[in-house]
C-alpha cells in the first residue's frame, strides 16, 4: 500500500502544472482535506552544535491523501496560499504543533526550554489577526510563549519591509521568537536585517549542500554566521547531511544544525523514541 501511495504521489506532483482545471480540483480537494483533517505533522529535531542536545523541533506538514498517499507541502502549500486556504491550514498547524509539543513537555520527554518552530506562509504573516491567533494558540495549548518560534522566509519579509517590521513587532509582543528561514536565497538587503526584530537566522540548505567542495559556499556560510553573531542572532544551518559539513559548521561556531545527519523529519511516535534514545547524550 505504501508503494502504491508513493507512485501515485509521483504522478500527482508531476501533474502540478497549474492548469486552471487542476487548480480548481486541488482547491476542492483541499477543502475536503481541511474538513476531514487529512493533514499530519512531522517533526525534525534541531541540534546544538556545541553539546549536541536537542534545542527544538520544526514541524513540517504532510497531506495524507486517501488515494494519493502522502503529499509533501511543496505540492499543495503554494495553491493553498493562492486560494487563501492556507489561513485555515496554518491555524491547524499552529494549534497541533503547540498541543503536541506541550504534551511532550508534560510527559517529561521534552524539556520546557525546547522550542517548537512553525513555518508561516506569506498570507499568514500579513494576516492582521496573526498576533491574536498566536495568543489564542498559546492559551489553548498552555505552552510557554518562549517555546514557540515562527519561521518566516526571507522573501516574505522583503515584499514590503516597513509592514513586515511592524507585524514582527506586534508578533514579538506575544513573547514568541522569530527566525528568518531560507536565508541567502531571496534578495535581502543586509541593511534591513538589522532592523528586523528577529532572533534566529537559518542558513539555507543550498549553501550547506556543497560544503566542503565549494569554496564560495563555505566563504558565504562562514560570513553569514559571523555577521549573525555580530547582530546577536543565533544561527541554524539547514540540510546538514555529512560529517564534513558538521565539522565545518562547528569550526565556524554555527549554533545549531538540522538535517538528515541528525534526523529526518519524524512522526510524533518516532520523535518520542528519538528523544528517549538521545536523553543522555
Ligand atoms: P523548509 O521550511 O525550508 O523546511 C525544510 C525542508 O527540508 C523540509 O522539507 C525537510 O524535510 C527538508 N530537509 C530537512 N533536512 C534535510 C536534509 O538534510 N537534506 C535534504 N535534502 N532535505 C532536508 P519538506 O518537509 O518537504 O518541506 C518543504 C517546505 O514546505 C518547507 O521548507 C516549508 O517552506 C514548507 N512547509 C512545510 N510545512 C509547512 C507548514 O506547516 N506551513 C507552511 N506555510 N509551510 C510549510
Ligand atoms: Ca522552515
Ligand atoms: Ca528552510
Ligand atoms: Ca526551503
Amino acid at each position: 500500500a505504501k508503494e502504491l501511495g508513493r507512485n501515485n504521489y509521483q504522478f500527482f506532483s508531476e501533474d502540478m502544472n497549474h492548469s486552471i482545471l487542476e487548480h480548481l480540483a486541488l482547491e476542492k480537494e483541499l477543502k475536503e482535506a481541511i474538513q476531514r483533517e487529512q493533514f499530519t505533522l512531522m517533526f525534525q529535531p534541531k541540534i546544538s552544535l556545541f553539546d549536541y542536545h536537542i534545542t527544538g523541533v520544526e514541524t513540517l506538514i504532510r497531506w495524507q491523501h486517501p488515494d494519493k498517499g502522502l503529499i509533501p507541502p511543496d505540492s499543495f502549500i503554494p495553491v493553498a496560499e493562492e486560494t487563501g486556504q492556507i489561513l485555515e491550514i496554518g491555524d491547524w498547524v499552529l494549534e497541533q504543533s503547540c498541543r503536541q509539543i506541550s504534551s511532550l513537555i508534560r510527559d517529561g520527554v521534552l524539556s520546557a526550554s525546547t522550542k517548537v518552530a512553525v513555518n508561516l506562509s506569506a498570507k499568514q504573516f500579513t494576516d492582521p489577526d496573526l498576533a491574536d491567533r498566536i495568543r489564542n494558540v498559546i492559551d489553548i495549548s498552555q505552552i510557554p510563549p518562549q517555546c514557540l518560534e515562527l519561521e518566516i522566509t526571507e522573501s516574505t519579509l522583503m515584499d514590503d519591509v516597513e509592514t513586515a517590521i511592524h507585524i514582527m513587532q506586534e508578533v514579538k509582543k506575544t513573547g514568541v521568537s522569530i527566525a528568518i528561514d531560507d536565508f541567502g536565497t531571496g534578495y535581502s538587503s543586509l541593511a534591513y536585517i538589522k532592523r528586523f526584530p528577529i532572533d534566529v537566522l537559518k542558513v539555507d540548505r543550498s549553501f550547506v549542500m556543497d560544503i566542503p567542495q565549494d569554496q564560495n559556499d563555505m566563504a558565504i556560510t562562514a560570513a553569514v554566521i559571523a555577521m549573525a553573531h555580530k547582530l546577536s542572532l543565533e544561527v541554524v544551518a539547514e540540510g546538514v547531511e555529512t560529517e564534513e559539513q558538521l565539522h565545518f559548521l562547528r569550526r565556524n561556531n554555527c549554533d545549531e544544525g538540522q538535517g538528515y545527519l541528525f534526523s529526518r523529519p519524524l512522526s510524533l511516535g518516532q520523535l518520542h523514541q528519538f528523544l528517549r534514545e538521545n536523553e543522555h547524550k
